[in-house]
């Protein structure tokens, strides 16, 4: 067999192709540069956020446990002294998993703090958990998540005031099944004036944050996160399985909140999953940017919806999403699933006639490419197996 000239350069042009799309598409996940302490007070700042982590973060600190309690004190102090009356909330939770008999049960102290707003029509509840997993110092799951509230909070007590009231909740015992966050949704009285919940979670120790679970009927949340964010990393895929598969749970205190019928949003970033509930996740391996990511979620997010009239979210269906490249996201009306589908099996199928007509394609042609397809899924996976297995030992 023999290849003509010309058949040569469409191969590079396309590998070049591939290989920029690559690039482009890989670059989407750096996170945003931190922003300096030296920045507006108006503004996100995870490198003033990192000097709370730098306390919160310094030892393991479970449901129960002594240095839970100092991160608590500490909590109350740094509110407090931002003119703030922050209260604790303690009582003991019960927690059933769904559909089985394990039950988890817990004395937990939530942080509670709230922002009044000058008209409020209904709050907005920022949620992180403070307690962390017993193995490790908890910088990123959920040390972050708590600091990106603290900055956030600072950043908008700085700003003009806003409509809605804020509320903060620093749950305790989200490693323990979510039972502060559940006590929070079943209990305070705060509970009733939520109209929409942002959750924020971290599962490694850098990476960029995205939104990775929305409550269902998402469509007007996401017109308006798409008006408000300014890193917009997202994907509709789990909130999708979410709705098919009702018992799946995104594992985070939202679920407290949708379960309860608010709105919502969740967080989270993913890089390094290693770090996950081990001593690795602390203040030393942290990148910082991805701190800057979720700020720049929370504090866009809260002034977007601290503004607007919260009693008017109307039920649009779900909406589908997904990053291309950085800041280019391909979001439509789940409507569009049917339709879009249709066409593109339709197109498939012209392709493949069009293909025999032109003597182009073969059945036994079609079926070996599929087989080969498949055999290279495999062979990668195996590789990856293998590689894996050498790097660790
Ligand atoms: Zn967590």
């Amino acid at each position: 067999m023999s290849i003509r000239a010309s058949d040569w350069q469409k191969r590079v042009v396309l590998l070049l192709v591939i290989v920029l799309a690559t690039v482009a598409a890989l670059d989407q996940f750096t996170p945003p540069n931190v922003v300096p302490s030296s920045a507006p007070p108006g503004d996100f700042s995870a490198e003033r956020a990192m000097e709370h982590l730098k306390i919160i973060a310094r030892e393991p600190r479970p449901l129960g446990s002594q240095a839970n309690a100092d991160v608590r004190d500490y909590l109350i102090d740094t509110l407090s002294s931002m003119g703030l009356s922050p209260e604790i909330q303690t009582t003991t939770d019960v927690q059933r998993w769904p559909g089985s008999d394990i039950f988890q049960v817990g004395t937990v102290h939530n942080v509670v703090v709230r922002l009044p707003g000058t008209e409020s029509t209904r709050a907005i509840l920022l949620d992180a958990h403070y307690d962390g997993s017993a193995v490790g110092p908890a910088a990123s799951d959920c040390g972050s998540c708590v600091v990106t509230l603290l900055e956030t909070l600072r950043a908008l007590k700085a700003g003009p005031p806003l409509k809605n009231d804020i509320i903060f909740v620093f749950t305790d015992g989200e490693e323990n099944g979510d039972i502060g966050a559940a006590a929070f949704a079943s209990e305070h009285h705060f509970m009733k004036d939520v109209g929409l919940a942002i959750n924020f979670e971290a599962l490694g120790s850098r990476g960029p944050a995205q939104l990775y679970v929305t409550s269902q009927k998402n469509g007007w949340l996401m017109d308006q996160f798409f008006k408000a964010a300014p890193y917009p990393l997202a994907s509709s895929f789990f909130t999708d399985l979410m709705g098919f598969f009702p018992g799946a749970r995104p594992g985070c205190d939202l679920e407290e909140y949708m379960d309860r019928g608010r709105a919502g949003f969740a967080f989270l970033y993913a890089g390094d999953t290693s770090a996950y509930h081990t001593m690795r996740d602390n203040v030393e391996v942290i990148d910082p940017r991805s701190i800057q990511h979720q700020g720049s979620y929370a504090l866009s997010l809260a002034r977007h919806f601290g503004n607007m009239d919260l009693n008017a979210m109307p039920d649009k269906p779900n909406a589908v999403f997904f990053n291309v490249f950085r800041n280019v996201t391909v979001y439509y009306s789940g409507s569009w699933i049917i339709p879009l589908a249709v066409f593109t099996s339709s197109m498939f199928m012209l392709i493949i006639v069009l293909g025999f007509y032109r003597k182009h394609l073969t059945v036994s042609g079609l079926i070996s490419g599929a087989f080969a397809f498949l055999f290279s899924v495999v062979i990668t996976m195996l590789l990856v197996i293998v590689v894996w297995q050498a790097v660790r030992t």
